[in-house]
Formats: structure tokens, C-alpha cells, sequence
């Protein structure tokens, strides 16, 4: 039956979430994002949930994640309990990876972040300009992914740190048709194509943390039955990741809303160490939730 001939009490409610990471202060862009998808929750007559996405332990911390709760609540916010943590979530993510592990679309990679830097130096100290995806990092150099499996194999029995990436070619070939997802945000609309070979070899777990932010966030949205997803900008080319590994765990699609990003004075993404952006500073300072809906443009 289609959605819209449905009677209204069998269809889905809209399901929407704010899925901040506690590794600094929430700022207005932050802001922007939970009242976009709280707002949207309430006029929708859906749900709107809170997803702690913790998983690098080394930089989030119980007092920031305290500080989220503490912001969204000073915000009028108000969210579905329980709160999904990422880092109590670990072993979910393990059994999605191992699922593209069986089927032979990731690799063990060994190579530090130095060692990967030195790669791409070398390369274009000699002239060469290297492959970068659409943040602008350098693609995975291909040393691990064309590793021979004996030597492989020594290297995991060794005890080796190392990460697993995305074999980006043989995913996409696994997966043989193009990828589309739905579009409805600020920036370009409608059927988009997603383009994952632009990202070469994703990291899929770290090598100094059991899962990755493009694992957990498809495999999360799936068991939260997160049918909205509504976040910044600029998140949207690394949405082809995601509808890449959707299609590859057999995960439904939620449609997607990249919102516009709030910029600081100097023109450029705010980050989280910009004190005078930080919610809990201009709380600090005086204002009031209904200013911080103004500096979003939202009133
Ligand atoms: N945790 C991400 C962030 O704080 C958001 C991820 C998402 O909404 O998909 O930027």
C-alpha cells in the first residue's frame, strides 16, 4: 500500500535524532541541528531521539556528555529515553563488520597515520598530486589492500595494530547497481546519486577504537529505526558511505535533510573549541534559548 493511501494509524511515525559526539561544548551549529529535528519531530507527530556518539574514548568525556544533556535541556528541549550510547554498542558494530569481513570487502590495515602521511609526501614531493576525498584527506594508500593473504595473515597472528577499511572497488562491484539516496535539505534536492569510489578505502574500525563513525552511524540508524536523518552540510557526500554500506548489510534507508552550516566570522565551519559560539557560554552570558533560536535564523 502506498505510504499516502494508508490509513493514518497504520502509517510509520517519523522517527528523527541528534546525534552529537561529546568531544567538546555543543555550539550554535549544533544548536541548529537538534531544533531542526526537534521541531521537525513535534510538527511531524514523530519521535525525537538523542544518540551519544562516543566512540572515541580517548577525547569524549562523562563531563561532556553531561554538558549536552544539560545545554539541549536549557534549550527546551526534550528527548526519548533511553539515550543510545555509542560506546555500549560495541559488540553491534563488531558483528556488522564481520559481516563484511566474511565477505571478503574489508581488509586489515597497518599503516599509521604517519606512515600514510609519509606515502603521500614522497609521492608528491616527486610531482605527483594524490587522490583526496571530498573533505580533502588523502585516500588510503593501496599497500594493505594488495598485501598477499600470507603475509596478511603473519601480520594479524603478530598482534600488529592495525584498523579494517572498506575494499571501496569490490564494494561497489558487490553491490552492481548505482546508489540513490532521497534528498530534501539545503543544499542540492531530490534523487541524488551517491558517489562512495570518491572516498576510496573507509576506515571501518580503528585501530585504537572498535568501530568507526560511518559503521556505527548506518548500523545505529537502522536500530533506531531512524526514518529522518537531519544534520549539517557537511555530512552530505559522506552520505554515498552510508547508503553504500546500507545496501551491503541489507539496512533500510532513512531519507536524508543536510541542513545549511552556521558559520563563524571568519567565514568558515564553526568548530568545537570556538568559546564564543559555545551554548553554555552564551547561556553563561545571559541569553536566552529564544536568542539562541534567532542566531540560528530560526525565528
Ligand atoms: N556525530 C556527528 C557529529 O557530531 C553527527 C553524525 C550524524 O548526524 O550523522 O558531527
Amino acid at each position: 500500500m502506498a505510504e499516502e493511501t494508508m490509513p493514518s494509524s497504520l502509517r510509520q511515525k517519523p522517527v528523527y535524532r541528534f546525534a552529537p559526539s561529546p568531544n567538546g561544548p555543543l555550539h550554535l551549529g549544533h544548536a541548529l541541528s537538534a531544533f531542526l529535528n526537534h521541531d521537525m519531530a513535534r510538527d511531524n507527530g514523530g519521535h525525537f531521539l538523542l544518540r551519544i556518539e562516543d566512540i572515541d574514548q580517548t577525547r569524549c568525556t562523562p563531563a561532556l556528555e553531561q554538558a549536552i544533556y544539560d545545554d539541549l535541556g536549557w534549550l527546551g528541549l526534550d528527548w526519548e529515553r533511553p539515550v543510545r550510547r555509542q560506546s555500549e554498542h560495541f559488540d553491534e558494530y563488531r558483528v556488522a563488520l564481520d559481516r563484511l569481513i566474511d565477505a571478503g570487502l574489508a581488509y586489515p590495515a597497518f599503516l599509521s597515520r604517519g606512515e600514510t602521511k609519509a606515502i603521500v609526501r614522497i609521492f608528491e614531493a616527486g610531482g605527483g598530486v594524490w587522490p583526496r576525498d571530498p573533505d580533502g584527506a588523502p585516500l588510503y594508500p593501496a599497500v594493505d589492500r594488495q598485501r598477499p593473504e600470507a603475509e596478511r595473515a603473519a601480520l594479524l597472528a603478530s598482534g600488529r595494530q592495525h584498523a579494517w577499511r572498506l575494499d571501496m572497488e569490490k564494494a561497489i562491484r558487490a553491490v552492481g547497481v548505482p546508489l540513490f539516496w532521497q534528498e530534501g535539505g539545503d543544499g542540492e534536492r531530490g534523487r541524488i546519486e551517491a558517489l562512495p569510489a570518491l572516498w576510496g578505502d573507509v576506515v571501518l574500525s580503528r585501530s585504537d577504537a572498535p568501530s568507526s563513525y560511518h559503521l556505527s552511524v548506518v548500523v545505529d540508524d537502522a536500530l533506531q529505526g531512524i526514518t529522518h536523518v537531519v544534520r549539517g552540510l557537511d555530512l552530505f557526500h559522506a552520505t554515498a558511505i552510508h547508503r553504500l554500506l546500507q545496501h551491503l548489510l541489507d539496512l533500510p534507508q532513512p531519507v536524508y535533510h543536510h541542513h545549511r552550516l552556521i558559520l563563524g566570522a571568519d567565514g568558515r565551519k564553526l568548530s568545537k573549541s570556538e568559546g564564543s559560539t559555545g551554548l553554555s557560554a552564551l547561556h553563561a552570558e545571559g541569553a536566552a534559548p529564544s536568542d539562541i533560536r534567532r542566531l540560528v535564523g530560526l525565528l
